[in-house]
């Protein structure tokens, strides 16, 4: 091995004279090697020449920033793109020590500060070399500030909302998440959440348009912004939901200040594009975060006391209890049960005779969803289609319903040929209003059972209708023009608005059952009675009594000239099979009596 800095000559007998001079450092051998031949030393030279006319010309010409510092740091020789990435002349730039870090690493980025304070992002690859027998290193430095401008955009919309700029879901939680481990080591500091939720704002939306829709959410996170501490986070977790995490809260007073100033500082309207609005919100808080391991845990309660304070009226908060957890879950083990009970097949349908009031005979039926529970028996709607409408999952039984009951009614048909003219009167939801496949559905469900059109009817409430004027008139005309009569169930418990009435191509008005169970109570139910059938008999309208469970019920309404009526007095809901293996001619209770 040959010593560090001492030159050796090596066998001079060769044609060529190898110079070589090594050095070590920290090491590692360094080493440059000169091979001359002895015999053409001009033409060597010359060579070498222009070897270093070209050397030059590309450190010249490079766009790459080329530095050699000592390794003090001084500036030993830079190239024309030194110049210019540092803003500074060859002269300046040989006088300063740029302050480079003496780093080991091979690429990093460092940021350079021009003279006039313009800051530009580089990266800069460092490897050592000789520089007048010396180590050097030499800087080969990028601009790559653009790249790097638009990796930062990047990764800010990763985790910023980009109507609002607020940080969403991603970064809060990893805030969150950072909060707690504070907590957890620090013991003493307090995290709250809040998560809010514009009340009605959908109602905004589909009234002035998304555009005003988004420029108040934009006014809102600007107010409710400037309203907080520095050290809160606030952040927009979609559409107009916001959560705001507070540290350092000392107390829950404390937090519920926070609350009820958040609530205060939207008593102000906003103004967007001429429109005067008005924001109301429900508050959910999650406090004692010592209790949580993870921060969507944190997320998900204030979530959770969230949809209570809207459940309680709205325009309120609501702090987060444990037992609010388990009805949560309690409610998610229901849909998950009501779903499968769809799949399983464990709902059935019943059906109530609905007969004619004057001759007792019977004249069709209502079909009645049931739901054989494996666990708790047959439930009845009240229990599940509450839920099965928050879930949407009412269309898809709803449609089910449909299917069964013109299937049995078409088979009852078929056994007893007298009976071609009963009906069966089927449920639908307002849900359906949206759903503009919902004609060929009855077509293709008519089709395949059989059953003719003029067979069906469909029970709407009024509310629903109201609620949806433009898309219900659609989609009961088509229905009309497929010949399905339409029913309004449950009259005289919603608006009952009569203006409506003639906007609606429906042929038969259902009495509520609380007004006939009322009737001879004197608070004015036998009136509305009266009023509703003086009024379908004017209009031309079928009229049908809810709920008939006494032979004086009965009597009264049959001399009011009520045309149809249902209820217990004639038979309760039974099963189709029950249904079937009867004649049907006439309801149980009428058989006993005739
Ligand atoms: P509705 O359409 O007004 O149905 C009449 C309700 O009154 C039925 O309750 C029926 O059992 C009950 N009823 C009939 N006669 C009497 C009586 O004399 N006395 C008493 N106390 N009650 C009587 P049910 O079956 O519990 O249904 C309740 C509601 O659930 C229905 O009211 C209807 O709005 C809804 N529903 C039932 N099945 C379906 C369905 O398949 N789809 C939809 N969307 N809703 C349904
Ligand atoms: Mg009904
Ligand atoms: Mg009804």
């Amino acid at each position: 091995m040959i010593k560090s800095s001492k030159l050796a000559k090596i066998s001079s007998s060769l044609p060529h004279q190898v110079l070589i001079k090594s050095l070590r450092r920290a090491n590692r051998l360094l080493g440059q090697a000169l091979i001359v031949n002895a015999r053409n030393r001009q033409q060597v030279e010359e060579a070498l020449k222009v070897t270093q006319t070209r050397l030059s010309q590309i450190v010249d010409t490079t766009s790459d920033a080329l530095l050699v510092l000592k390794l003090d740091g001084a500036v030993c020789f830079a190239n024309p793109a030194a110049e210019s990435l540092f803003g500074r002349p060859h002269d300046q730039l040989l006088e300063h020590n740029l302050g480079i870090p003496q780093t080991t690493e091979k690429i990093t980025e460092i940021s350079i500060f021009q003279p006039d304070g313009t800051c530009l992002i580089a990266e800069m690859r460092v490897s050592e070399i000789l520089w007048d027998d010396e180590i050097a290193v030499l800087a080969s430095l990028r601009d790559i500030t653009e790249h790097h401008q638009a990796k930062q955009q990047l990764q800010h919309q990763a985790f910023h909302d980009s109507l609002t700029q607020l940080p969403n879901r991603s970064l809060f939680l990893d805030r969150l998440e950072h909060a707690l481990q504070r907590q957890r080591r620090y013991k003493q500091s307090s995290i709250v959440v809040l998560f809010l939720d514009i009340d009605h704002f959908k109602l905004i939306n589909d009234s002035f348009g998304h555009l005003i829709g988004d420029k108040l959410l934009q006014a809102f996170a600007t107010r409710l912004h400037s309203s907080l501490r520095e050290s809160d986070t606030l952040a927009r977790l979609g559409g107009d939901e916001f959560a705001i995490l507070l540290e350092e809260t000392s107390s829950s007073e404390e937090a519920l200040k926070i609350a009820e100033r958040v609530q205060k500082v939207l008593l102000q309207s906003f103004q967007v594009e001429g429109q005067e609005l008005f924001v109301k919100i429900s508050i959910g808080i999650a406090l004692d975060a010592h209790e949580y391991a993870k921060p969507e845990q944190l997320l998900r309660d204030a979530d959770t006391a969230m949809y209570r304070a809207k459940a309680m009226g709205r325009d309120r908060y609501v702090i987060f209890e444990p037992a609010m957890h388990q009805q949560v879950m309690g409610r998610l083990q229901k849909e998950k049960e009501l779903r499968q009970a769809v799949e399983r097949e464990e709902l059935v349908v019943y059906y109530q005779p609905i007969v004619s009031l004057q001759s007792g005979t019977l004249k069709g039926f209502e079909a009645l969803v049931r739901w054989q529970h494996p666990q708790h028996g047959l439930l009845l709607p009240g229990q599940f289609m509450p839920l099965a409408e928050e879930m949407g999952l009412i269309v898809t039984i709803d449609r089910w319903v449909l299917a069964e009951a013109c299937a049995h009614l078409k088979q009852l048909q078929d056994q007893h040929p007298d009976l071609a003219n009963l009906t069966v009167n089927v449920n639908l939801s307002s849900q359906h209003f949206s759903d503009t496949t919902l004609p060929d559905y009855i077509t293709k469900t008519l089709e395949t059972s059989g059953l003719d059109a003029r067979n069906l009817k469909l029970e709407l409430t009024e509310t629903g209708l109201i609620e949806n004027l433009k898309q219900a008139q659609d989609l009961l005309d088509k229905m009309c023009a497929m010949h399905v009569q339409l029913c309004l169930d449950d009259f005289g418990t919603g608006y009952s608005s009569l203006s409506y009435l003639h906007h609606f191509p429906v042929s038969c008005l259902k009495i509520d059952r609380s007004f006939v169970s009322h009737m001879q109570s004197g608070d004015g139910s036998w009136e509305i009675i009266r009023t509703i059938v003086a009024l379908s008999k004017t209009l031309g309208l079928e009229i049908v009594a809810e709920g008939i469970e006494t032979a004086h019920q009965w009597a009264r309404l049959k001399q009011l000239g009520c045309d149809k009526g249902q209820g217990y007095f004639f038979c309760q809901p039974i099963s189709a099979q029950a249904e079937f293996s009867r004649s049907f001619k006439v309801p149980p209770r009428l058989k006993a009596t005739a």
